[in-house]
C-alpha cells in the first residue's frame, strides 16, 4: 500500500497531500524560492495554491518554518513569486468588476 505524503500549509494549518501545495524552499544559498517541481534541494515548506493563503504568510510563519529569521523583504518577494507562480498557472477566467466605475 501507497502512502500519500501530506503535508500542513503554512497559512491555514490544513494538512493536504503533498502534491496538492506549493512548496517552497530556502535554498541552500539562504534565498526563498517557489519550487514547482518539489525538487530543489534545500528546507522545504508547504501553502495552499489559493491566494488567501498566500497573502496570509507572514515572517513568523515563514521563520519558524525555515528556521531562520526571514526579513518582511524576503516574505515580500516570496509573495510575489507565489502570485507570479499562481497567476501562470491559473488563468482563471477575469470577471469584469467595476464597470459601473
Ligand atoms: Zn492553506
Amino acid at each position: 500500500m501507497k502512502k500519500v505524503p501530506i503535508r500542513m500549509c503554512l497559512s491555514c494549518r490544513e494538512r493536504k497531500e503533498k502534491k496538492s501545495l506549493i512548496r517552497v524552499v530556502r535554498t541552500l544559498q539562504g534565498t526563498l524560492e517557489v519550487d514547482p517541481t518539489g525538487k530543489k534541494a534545500g528546507r522545504g515548506a508547504y501553502v495552499c495554491p489559493v491566494p488567501e493563503c498566500v497573502e496570509r504568510l507572514d515572517r513568523k510563519s515563514l521563520s519558524f518554518a525555515f528556521r531562520i529569521e526571514v526579513s518582511e523583504k524576503e516574505v515580500l518577494s516570496l509573495k510575489e513569486a507565489l502570485r507570479t507562480y499562481l497567476g501562470g498557472q491559473a488563468k482563471e477566467v477575469r470577471h469584469d468588476k467595476g464597470q459601473s466605475v
